[in-house]
């Protein structure tokens, strides 16, 4: 679970975030969206602080996560991240991309980190691919493969930062349908997203963010059916 109180966050004075209170809960999926700029990717880099917060507290499964005395590296094994860019290592094949960072972090022999990463990448439908380099895939497929790489760490929940927006179209469905699976499986989500259709059909709950606040949030029914204010309708009249 995610739990955050008063987290603030400036660049220099640039108040970026100010004040957010946000929760996820155990098997939770939240989705959270808002404009350019309002703060989303600050918050989500914030949870596992690849953001430092200004003030406030982040905890991850009841550890205090902005506490100088926490092990960062070992709260981070516990979250598995996916961004929008890929980030996957080009001159590793598919299979070493998924097993160097078990080897290393969790201190996995080859043979064990082969076997996890094998069956993640069936998971993800793509074991047929174990063996081809990066650039031999479609976005779609390398997005795959970087949702396995962070599931073959065996984490408690998964942080999504708009893990679709940069691919083609045609090839959003197959992403969506894995983080779909994950949901149904009872992964802890946090999903920053444009996908309305996604946050609707799986999201819990929907955060609206704008401007640095949680302006409103609740299921996506009344998020998305029936938003309650103003900034929420003219967001959702750009993008519905
Ligand atoms: P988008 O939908 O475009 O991804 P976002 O809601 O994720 O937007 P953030 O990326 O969190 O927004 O950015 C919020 C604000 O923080 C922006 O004004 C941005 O310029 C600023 N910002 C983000 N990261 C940094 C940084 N590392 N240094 C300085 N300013 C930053
Ligand atoms: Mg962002």
């Amino acid at each position: 679970a995610i739990e955050v109180r008063a987290l603030c966050k400036n660049f220099g004075d640039n108040e970026v975030l100010k004040g957010i209170d946000f929760h996820v809960e155990q098997g939770e999926v939240v989705c959270v969206i808002g404009p350019s700029g309002s703060g989303k990717s600050t918050l989500l880099r914030c949870v596992n602080r690849l953001e430092e917060p200004t003030s406030g507290t982040v905890m991850v499964e009841g550890i205090d996560i902005t506490d100088s005395e926490t092990d960062l590296d070992d709260v981070r094994t516990r979250i598995g991240m996916v961004f929008q860019q890929f980030n996957l290592f080009p001159h590793l094949s598919v299979l070493r991309n998924l097993t160097l960072a078990q080897q290393r972090a969790k201190k996995r022999g080859r043979a064990e980190a082969t076997e996890v990463a094998r069956r993640n990448l069936e998971k993800v439908g793509l074991s047929e691919k174990a063996d081809a380099f990066p650039a031999q895939l479609s976005g779609g497929q390398q997005q795959r493969v970087a949702i396995a790489r962070a599931l073959s760490m065996d984490p408690d929940m998964m942080l999504f930062d708009e893990p679709t927006s940069a691919l083609d179209p045609e090839l959003v469905g197959d992403v969506l349908e894995v983080m779909k699976q994950l949901a149904r499986e009872g992964m802890t989500m946090m999903v920053v997203t444009h996908e309305m259709g996604f946050a609707r059909e799986v999201g819990d709950r929907v955060v609206f963010m704008d401007g640095g606040v949680v302006v409103e949030q609740g299921k996506p029914e009344d998020v998305l059916g029936n938003p309650q204010h103003e900034r929420t309708k003219l967001f959702l009249s750009k993008v519905l």
